[in-house]
């Protein structure tokens, strides 16, 4: 089948205008102008989306698609991290097992009507909330024809239970495992520096390293958190830790900054996705760098937390793999990959003596997303040989420059079509669409 637009915009080279994307058995087989391909396959279907741009899908590197149920933004007056994390534990304790796996569907709905292919979710086992989710949303993602990588929480500050906690917790990684296929692997996620004990992070690792897995995890959010990682004292350890009995007594020493930390636990590496990094300074800015670690950008969970601005110009210019996430409901006011790169746009346009482009953000969404996930020899640009994971969206020609177009003005019922792998996973009504897989 040949889908074609106004424009395709493959990201890896210049976009091309009345162009084309033949797909055949899941996969792009050619693209380029529409008269070429079309007079090169004649006989094959080919379905124009009329004033539209053919791109490739939004990789959404950062989900809590549990949290979804919560439904609300937990936000005070004053900025509080640790007020704001206790506040989320409470409101999972009262959120029911149906609720929570009627969220996660919502959530993919409006994951795939807003043009994401790919997401990295974190689920959960059963912790400090009543409910076991124990990977809920794996199922529902696999089911809804998405790709991704879903990251099992570990979150145990105590170390001298690290063991047993490991062996319950390879149980539900070995049965999530079982259900992977070419779309949908699993992933290990230590929550963070001061709710995973130096033991269980070092477990954690070597068992990822040794079953060649993904890992996500929460750096250098807040500064409370550099609070505890460089001296051991605050309100980490006085209010979030006295909350889950934890005695503040912890099996590692003081480090500078988290990113030191993780470090020197071997755990920043190219298959570590380092998520927030709002707190870093230039030594932690050229580990990232030497370890080929990719950091996850969540610019609004950030803001609404209230915990800063990352120095996305600085990790950029430093030539740092920076993809993009949502984060959750209950720091977000939407899962839309559109409203976060356009969030990003505005707040990183111009920051000290850089200047960034739309089409930056763009590949941050697309290419970067896909290096981190260490899939982007399959996805995250339109080009031969690679997956069929691409979108349709509607023009609005109001800029010159495709890209700032496509950002500032994209709203959620401009997606035309989203597919993954040849599958259409989500269309607006468009006449003629078929999978091609
Ligand atoms: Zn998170």
């Amino acid at each position: 089948m040949i889908l074609s637009a106004e424009i395709v915009l493959p990201i890896s080279k210049p976009l091309i205008f009345d162009g084309a994307v033949l797909i055949e058995n899941g996969k792009i087989i050619e693209l380029g102008p529409l008269d070429n391909i079309k007079s090169k396959y004649r006989g094959h279907e080919c379905i124009t989306f009329e004033n539209a741009v053919l791109l490739p899908g939004l990789i959404n590197l950062h989900t809590h698609l549990e949290l979804t149920a919560i439904n609300k933004i937990i936000l005070k007056d004053k900025a509080d991290f640790i007020g704001w994390i206790l506040a989320l534990v409470e409101l999972k304790k009262g959120v029911s097992k149906s609720e929570i796996n009627n969220g996660i569907k919502n959530g993919i709905k409006e994951i795939t009507a807003t043009g994401t292919t790919t997401i990295a979710d974190i689920t959960t086992r059963n912790t400090f909330s009543p409910v076991s989710a124990c990977g809920e949303s794996f199922n529902a993602i696999k089911n809804a024809g998405l790709r991704g990588t879903v990251f099992l929480e570990v979150i145990n500050f105590d170390h001298s239970s690290a063991d047993d906690y490991w062996n319950d917790t390879t149980k539900i990684i070995e049965m999530l495992r079982k259900n992977e296929n070419d779309l949908l692997s699993v992933g290990i996620a230590p929550h963070s520096i001061y709710s995973v004990s130096s033991k269980l992070l070092k477990i954690a690792r070597d068992y990822t390293i040794k079953e060649k897995m993904k890992m996500s995890m929460h750096v250098a959010e807040s500064m409370e958190e550099k609070e505890f990682v460089s001296k051991n004292k605050g309100s980490i350890r006085d209010i979030y830790h006295k909350k889950f009995k934890w005695d503040g007594k912890r099996d590692f020493k003081r480090y500078l900054s988290s990113i030191k930390y993780i470090d020197k636990n071997g755990l920043l590496n190219k298959d570590m996705l380092t998520v927030h990094c709002v707190n870093l300074n230039e030594e932690d800015i050229r580990l990232l760098k030497e370890r080929n670690t990719s950091v996850v950008h969540c610019p609004r969970s950030n803001t609404f937390i209230g915990v800063g601005v990352a120095p996305f110009d600085r990790l950029i210019s430093n030539g740092i793999n920076v993809g993009i996430g949502t984060d959750s409901y209950a720091s977000n006011y939407s899962l839309s990959m559109w409203d976060e790169m356009r969030f990003a746009y505005l707040l990183h346009r111009k920051t000290n003596n850089s200047d960034i482009k739309a089409e930056d953000i763009i590949k941050c969404g697309t290419i970067n997303g896909a290096k981190a996930l260490g899939i982007n020899n399959k996805i995250g640009t339109l080009d031969v040989g690679k997956d069929a994971d691409l979108i349709a969206v509607r023009l609005h020609k109001k800029d010159i420059d495709i890209y700032r177009d496509l950002l500032l003005n994209t709203k959620s019922d401009d997606i035309l079509m989203t597919m993954v792998a040849g599958k259409i996973i989500y269309s607006s009504g468009i006449e003629g669409l078929k999978s091609v897989n």
